[in-house]
């Protein structure tokens, strides 16, 4: 007989297995068993039914620019857990900049696990960085529970993290692969860019000109040859170019050991429509036309690319001025990514659990979080509870990261989370949530 403490129950559980009517059994915070929905209740348990609402595992977003700290007036772990969790988001995984300091050392690790310990609303982990002059910090960082490494081929935006060249990315590697660590890396070429038109000024046609889809692909070409010569394990963040898409492919089926995210905003916003000057739409590499839309959509359905994260990073509204090439770079998604991403496939004929193998499933296992990803007996029992064909305005005072800019402001989104569940504790409902209950994450020896 079961021990359950918590018996959530729905017509609607989205398992491995499929959608079903069904009792999740919940003790210590761990699923115990799915049962059919009719099971009896256990004797002391207490029993939650959500009625037709969906019940999805908790979304994992391995992709997060927390800031903290350093530039909390960016962000902080406080505003940053509290929009995820409103968002249906259980898991984060910071990135390595653009905290003051940055993480690429593990005395830098311990600082970032301190201040994030007791405001973390959701379970927080880290990526470290790899810098031109830390090869030796790697191995203590991975040892030290990073769940990979983060660099980039081109300059990153903030002095403290440089890029790193051809060369240095070779040394890296040959270190990240002798422990079979991770390399996660921002794929755009700095010669590309440098050759490109840079205009300046508000007009978004000349901002993407600035940031073509060759520079993606040439880094990724040289990325995909780098990680051949030492069969070392790459992840290529946010891909925008759809003309990467064959090289990617091709990898792949050669056996490379590569994996692939997008972001809601390349799936979900066009270049056509970004107005100029309006730069809470400014990211890099950048939102491109509806047609290289269409051609992530048909990579995210065929298994080209894996997962799709928020790369939610944010500042202050100061620095996303009118002028594209000088404005901060990053959008702010967190809150708002499941039900951005779940009306634009639904629209395309994808299901609800579509949406949850890329935001979840695949981030999950990407970042090797075994507790992690489904509703399923010896995993963390980490909810969202979601009306799917509920919709919404969104209204930037509604949002819950430090900052309320938004691309996404006045637009309509299906997808209402009613509520988030953390380790079987219900962290937010209705936008009330209760103390932080997160806990920080290791990479899984
Ligand atoms: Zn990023």
């Amino acid at each position: 007989m079961s021990d359950a403490e918590l018996v959530l129950r729905s017509t609607r559980v989205i398992t491995p297995e499929g959608t079903r009517a069904a009792s999740v059994h919940v003790a210590g915070g761990t699923i115990t068993a799915v049962l059919p929905y009719d099971a009896p209740v256990p004797d002391g348990a207490r029993l939650e039914d959500v009625g037709d609402h969906v019940v999805l595992p908790g979304l994992v977003d391995t992709h997060v620019h927390v800031n903290d700290p350093g530039r909390t007036e960016w962000e902080g772990f406080w505003t940053a857990t509290r929009a995820a969790a409103a968002g249906g988001i259980t898991t984060l995984v910071d990135m390595p900049l653009n905290s003051l300091p940055p993480t690429t050392t593990v005395d830098h690790l311990r600082v970032k696990q301190k201040v994030a310990a007791d405001k973390a609303h959701i379970d927080v982990g880290f990526w470290g960085g790899a810098l031109p002059d830390n090869v030796k910090d790697l191995r203590p960082l991975h040892e030290a529970g990073v769940f990979g490494f983060k660099a980039f081929l081109s300059p990153s935006g903030v002095d403290e993290f440089p890029h790193l060249d051809q060369e240095q990315l070779a040394r890296s590697l040959a270190e990240i692969a002798s422990f079979d660590g991770l390399l996660i890396v921002h794929a755009e070429d700095p010669h590309h860019l440098a050759a490109a038109p840079q205009h300046g000024g508000p007009k978004y046609a000349h901002f993407l000109a600035s940031r073509p889809r060759d520079a993606e692909d040439t880094a990724i070409a040289n990325l995909i040859a780098q990680a051949k010569r030492f069969d070392a394990r790459v992840h290529i963040l946010h891909l925008s170019s759809s003309d990467a898409l064959p090289l990617i492919a091709g990898a792949r089926a050669e056996g490379v050991r590569l994996t692939v995210e997008t972001c809601p905003h390349y799936l979900t916003l066009t270049a056509e429509e970004v107005p100029d000057g309006a730069s809470e739409f400014k990211c890099c590499p950048p939102i491109r036309e509806a047609a290289n839309q269409d051609l992530l959509w048909q990579a995210l359905a065929d298994g080209t690319i894996d997962c799709v994260v928020t790369d939610h990073s944010p500042s202050t509204p100061d620095l996303k001025t009118d002028d594209f090439a000088t404005a901060w770079g990053g959008i702010s998604g967190l809150q708002l990514s499941m039900s951005a991403v779940w009306t634009a496939a639904r629209k395309r004929g994808h299901s609800l659990e579509d949406v949850v193998r890329w935001m979840s499933s695949a981030t999950a296992r990407l970042a090797g979080l075994d507790r992690k990803g489904a509703i399923e007996a010896g995993r963390d029992a980490d909810f969202a509870v979601v009306a799917p064909d509920e919709t919404f305005t969104v209204d930037p005072a509604a949002l819950q990261h430090r900052n309320r800019v938004t691309a996404y402001a006045g637009r309509t989104l299906y997808g209402v989370v009613k509520s988030t569940w953390l380790r079987g504790e219900r962290i937010v409902a209705d936008g009330a949530f209760t103390e932080p209950k997160g806990r920080l994450l290791t990479r899984t020896p």
